[in-house]
């Protein structure tokens, strides 16, 4: 057994912090070992939650607040980030230290910031091992935050359990540019900030969303009256309880109707999917396949070669390096 695992298992932070950053480690040796570790794993579940909303929305206060709930209840809680703004500038939503501070203390707690240096695919692939290993360790519930943009959204409900989308108030109109896809995947929509002066447009917002889950097609596997639209306070707390008794329902139910294990089911096809296209596609990186791709792409560039007849020979190439390597 890797001298990892233990401690690992026993829920040593420090030996989760080492270990994520094993595989978020793109270096051979690297590679090797963390797909070791992973296979070596025994199933354990946490309750997977994705978490998204665009920035200023209140995610963090959210997960702030949220966590500490969780963690006063004695539920281990761990937080990720799929960022795809830190895949561009190496930065991080969670790398701000004044984000979620008294969590960051809490024994019961683990946060780790988006892995930064790649592209938002390899984020996610890492994101998927990670969340392995916190459950693994032993956490309870695993949130997965990610900030609405792109396709960031998708890729993190496609690891989650539930997903959560986190909304500010607001009139009618920004209705609209909530996209439909976001709608459709959400499991709950929070409207957050529903205090204070702002509580009577976050409850006119959270009818007008009611509204709007009501006209998507029901789904087969959840209870009637899901998705749901709710108003939460971070900064107060209010709505937490609910919106937790309504997540638990929710997971308890699709568990109970076998539909929560058949979504982990597809989404570990997906993840072994993924594994093989990011495979493929590195493939495309080495020195000679680039060399080739650079002398034919100039050849069609210049008229010499039939676009799809050159393609067609490149993966030849590959094909027939790929057998006698
Ligand atoms: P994020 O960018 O989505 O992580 O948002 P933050 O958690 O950083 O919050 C953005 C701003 O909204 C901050 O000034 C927070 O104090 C404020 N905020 C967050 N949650 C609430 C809330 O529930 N009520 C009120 N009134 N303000 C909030």
């Amino acid at each position: 057994m890797d001298e990892l695992t233990d401690p690992l298992l026993r829920g040593d932070r420090r030996a989760l912090s080492r270990a994520i950053t094993l595989i978020e480690s793109t270096r051979a040796d690297h590679r090797a070992r963390s797909v070791q570790l992973l296979a070596e794993l025994p199933q354990r579940q946490a309750l997977r939650i994705g978490l998204s909303g665009t920035p200023g929305v209140g995610k963090s206060s959210f997960i702030e607040t949220f966590g500490k709930m969780l963690t006063g209840q004695g539920l281990k809680v761990a937080v990720l980030a799929v960022d795809p703004s830190s895949a561009r500038s190496g930065g991080s939503i969670l790398g701000d230290k004044t984000r979620m501070e008294t969590l960051t203390r809490d024994p019961l707690a683990f946060i780790r910031p988006s892995p930064s240096r790649a592209e938002l695919g390899g984020v996610a692939r890492r994101t998927r091992a990670t969340v392995r290993l916190c459950e693994a360790a032993g956490f309870d519930v695993v949130l997965i935050e990610t900030v609405g943009v792109g396709q960031s959204e998708t890729l993190v409900a496609e690891m989650s359990d539930l997903f959560v989308l986190l909304l500010a108030p607001a009139g009618g109109d920004e209705l609209q540019g909530v996209k439909r896809g976001i709608m459709e995947i959400a499991d709950l929509v929070l409207v957050n900030k529903a205090d204070g002066d702002l509580r009577a447009t976050a409850l006119r917002t959270v009818s007008d969303y009611a509204g709007a889950l009501r006209l998507l097609r029901h789904r087969p596997q959840d209870p009637d009256g899901y998705p749901l639209a709710l108003p939460v306070s971070a900064l107060t707390g209010e709505g937490l309880t609910e919106a937790w008794g309504h997540m638990r329902h929710l997971s308890d139910w699709r568990r109970q109707s076998g539909h929560f294990d058949a979504r982990r089911a597809e989404q570990a096809r997906q993840w072994f999917h993924a594994e093989i296209r990011a495979g493929l596609l590195a493939q495309l990186e080495r020195p000679d396949i680039i060399a080739i791709l650079r002398k034919t792409g100039d050849d069609v560039a210049q008229g010499q070669l039939d676009p799809d007849r050159a393609a067609t020979w490149v993966l030849e190439q590959l094909r027939s390096a790929n057998r006698f390597a």
